[in-house]
């Protein structure tokens, strides 16, 4: 067990399809403390290093531009295990595989247009929030609610 920040991207089809609210709400409701949240417009650039992994792929210039499509939000949530938490919530990568009652699976039907972006390992969410975050766009409040999510054991 262990404390952890992750990386929560709603893509630009949870942005046009008005589905921000619904999304969030699931996170919220699971006991995740929000950690940081901002509006911004993705680039070229950042896509390059963020899908490095996808470079070779015929889709991949079509991802990026997906991912461009309008602003995204990115979000930094935080938990015991949240990295593998927030990815079991997230799904498979293609909505059409994603089983229901997770959040692609209930939410989207396509590998592309999957809704958000989730780190999928603690060494990838460090890397991923250092370059959509700045240290300061995190913030380390408590949750008045901290001690009815997790007892004291498990946060340390
Ligand atoms: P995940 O987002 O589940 O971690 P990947 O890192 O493999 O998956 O892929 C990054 C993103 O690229 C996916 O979320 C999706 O938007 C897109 N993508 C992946 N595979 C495909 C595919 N076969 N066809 C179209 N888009 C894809």
């Amino acid at each position: 067990m262990s404390l952890e920040k992750t990386l929560v991207i709603l893509k630009p089809s949870t942005v046009q399809r008005g589905l921000v609210g619904e999304i969030t709400a699931r996170f919220e409701r699971k006991g995740l403390r929000l950690a940081g949240m901002k509006m911004m417009q993705l680039t070229d650039e950042l896509l390059n290093e963020h899908y490095a992994h996808l470079a070779n792929k015929p889709f991949f210039s079509r991802v990026k531009n997906s991912m461009m499509a309008s602003p995204v939000i990115a979000c930094c949530y935080e938990g015991v295990d949240a990295v593998q938490v927030v990815r079991s919530m997230t799904g498979a990568t293609n909505g059409r595989a994603a089983a229901p009652g997770t959040i692609r699976g209930d939410y989207c039907v396509s590998a592309q247009e999957n809704i958000v972006h989730t780190s999928d390992s603690p060494q990838n969410a460090t890397e991923e929030l250092n370059r959509f975050f700045k240290p300061e766009e995190l913030f380390d409040y408590t949750l008045c609610t901290q001690s009815y999510l997790n007892y004291a054991e498990e946060r340390d």
